[in-house]
């Protein structure tokens, strides 16, 4: 009975194996031709100075849109990218593309855009990124790089010569999802950022949570002690927004102050008070 049983068992677990594999085999196929036909987009999410309540910049967010018209989010198809070895292409691709948007801003909206951690341990990276800026006309000082601390942690020697490179042409580095890694404060001794984005997570939780708004007040401390500027994820509620600009937050970022939009949606300058007065 045992061996029937366990015979049962293990039949439907292998086709869903060749399920999932037939369906990731798609997948890269349909990611490599998006690629050639420049179908995944960087779309752009204001970054607002909570002093000023100015836009100061754009996180450039990659979405797929497909023949169909359907959108995919880049988490379903960046880890797709990194396995089939598509990502250098793609973020050469992207990274071009958006540093020609970048081009048409105001002359100081800064361009923030994210790396995927595999790409750290790549030598030629940030040789790679300088010679986009280059070729594009667009000023180093107008660029932020996004990685994670994973990113760093996965091979040190590299990151370090890679950031190392960026740094020394102008180039500003933002430590992105602060907080969810581990080792973040070693990360924060070893290297200088100039930025700290504290994760959605704890932006999301704090109010409910009195534990979590010590830990955002002291990250914020950390920044005034440190000489970087922090930068919160995820705003959603005016609640949340009201108690970063209490503590002192430099940066903000979330739906309540705008949502990724298409390039020719982009509106710059101040936002209205409007929404940042909308309960
Ligand atoms: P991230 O860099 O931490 O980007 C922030 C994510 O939070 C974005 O998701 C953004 O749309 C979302 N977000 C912003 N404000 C809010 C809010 O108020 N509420 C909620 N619930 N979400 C908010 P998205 O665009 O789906 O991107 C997910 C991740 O994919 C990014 O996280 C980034 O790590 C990665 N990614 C995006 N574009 C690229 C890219 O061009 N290259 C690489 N390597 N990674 C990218
Ligand atoms: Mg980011
Ligand atoms: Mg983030
Ligand atoms: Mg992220």
């Amino acid at each position: 009975v045992a061996k029937k049983q366990g015979r049962n068992l293990v039949k439907p677990f292998v086709s869903s194996m060749q399920d999932e594999l037939a369906k990731r085999v798609r997948v890269e196929a349909d990611l490599r031709a998006a690629i050639k036909k420049a179908e995944i987009v960087p779309y752009y999410q204001p970054l607002v100075d909570l002093k000023t309540n100015r836009i100061i910049g754009f996180e450039a967010l990659a979405r797929w849109k497909t023949a169909s018209g359907e959108f995919i989010p880049p988490n379903e198809f960046i880890p797709v990218a990194e396995e089939a070895g598509l990502i250098v292409e793609l973020t050469d691709q992207l990274l071009r593309h958006a540093c020609t948007d970048a081009l048409s801003w105001s002359s100081e909206l800064v361009l923030s855009f994210n790396l995927s951690p595999i790409q750290l341990s790549d030598r030629l990276l940030g040789l790679r990124i300088l010679k986009i800026l280059g070729d594009v006309g667009l000023p180093a000082h107008r660029i932020e790089l996004e990685v994670t601390e994973s990113a760093i942690i996965q091979d040190a020697v590299t990151a370090r010569i890679v950031l190392d490179d960026l740094v020394n042409a102008g180039v500003r580095i933002a430590l992105d999802d602060f907080g969810t890694g581990y080792s973040s404060l070693s990360q924060l001794s070893n290297y200088r950022f100039d930025k700290i984005k504290i994760d959605r997570s704890f932006v999301s939780s704090f109010e409910t949570n009195d534990k979590q708004d010590k830990v955002i007040k002291a990250i914020i401390a950390l920044g005034v002690g440190l000489g970087v500027t922090i930068t919160a994820e995820g705003i959603e509620e005016e609640s949340q927004l009201q108690r970063l600009q209490d503590l002192g937050c430099d940066i903000g970022q979330g739906y309540l102050l705008g949502r990724p939009a298409p390039a020719e949606k982009l509106t710059t300058g101040q936002v209205s008070a409007r929404i940042l007065q909308r309960g």
